[in-house]
């Protein structure tokens, strides 16, 4: 998987990706991160990349032809027409499935906008996603870009080791993951449930499947809509 990022920040991008679990897999070579500075792409006097919007309104925006040029020398290099995520508040909600999906593609380049965004010429010419990390906005595109790619390396084989398996966490079966619980047995005078230490690894299971239940139920709802239960799981929630 490789990842391409268009960005005026590349210094925030290379830190936050070369450290921990996907700083390893970039090591591994199971990635391989590029952070390309569209300021590189600013043929002008002083790299200028932002001026005013037509029409009047606050800030600036950033232009479209240092964001072309720097797509553009990607584009070249890669194997195919890489899909292009432009990072906006206006985007598609990012989640899991989304993050399941992307992990297929061989290339995936980003794209950061900053002060208003970026020129409608180029987004219309270049990006194929429109994907937004929640409904707030943020000043950069460069933690958004961070978030999809930590994401995406989670699906990516190799990346995570046993230990760290993603198998049985939060939204698998539309759930999010049961209670987790470490040394010691009692800690401010709460206990490890019995069950956890009982070594009965069918009842361990069934009351796993049924704190995530109880709690997608209490805390999201809204998944719980699309998860698998049985007749019997319903009726529990239901209690
Ligand atoms: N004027 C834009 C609007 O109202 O839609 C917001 C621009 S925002 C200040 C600057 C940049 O931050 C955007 O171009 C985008 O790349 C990024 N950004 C801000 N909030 C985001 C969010 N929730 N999800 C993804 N990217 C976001």
């Amino acid at each position: 998987m490789n990842f391409h990022v268009l960005t005026l920040f590349p210094e925030m991008i290379e830190n936050g990706m070369n450290t921990s679990i996907t700083g390893r897999a970039i090591t591994k070579g199971l990635l391989t991160l590029e952070a390309v500075n569209i300021r590189d792409y600013a043929f002008n006097k002083h790299q200028k990349v932002d001026d005013y919007t037509y029409g009047g309104g606050a800030g600036m925006l950033m232009q479209a032809e240092p964001v072309y040029l720097a797509y553009e020398a990607i584009a070249n290099r890669t194997a195919k027409k890489p899909r292009v995520v432009y990072l906006t508040p206006q985007g598609q909600v990012f989640n899991q499935a989304m993050a399941r999906e992307m992990a297929q593609e061989e290339d995936l380049v980003f794209l950061c906008g900053h002060y208003e965004g970026i020129d409608e010429r180029v987004l219309e010419e270049i990006v194929t996603d429109y994907v937004s990390i929640g409904d707030y906005v943020l000043t950069g595109g460069e933690l958004p870009a961070m978030v999809m790619m930590d994401s995406i390396s989670r699906m990516v084989p190799g990346v995570l080791n046993n230990q760290e398996s993603g198998e049985t966490e939060s939204f698998a079966g539309n759930l999010l993951e049961y209670p987790q619980y470490s040394r010691p047995e009692e800690w401010h005078g709460k206990k490890v449930p019995e069950v956890l230490m009982s070594g009965h690894h069918a009842n361990i299971e069934k009351w796993r499947r049924e704190q995530s239940i109880y709690r997608t139920a209490k805390r999201r709802p809204d998944l719980l809509k699309k998860a698998d239960l049985t007749n019997k799981e319903w009726n529990y929630v239901r209690q």
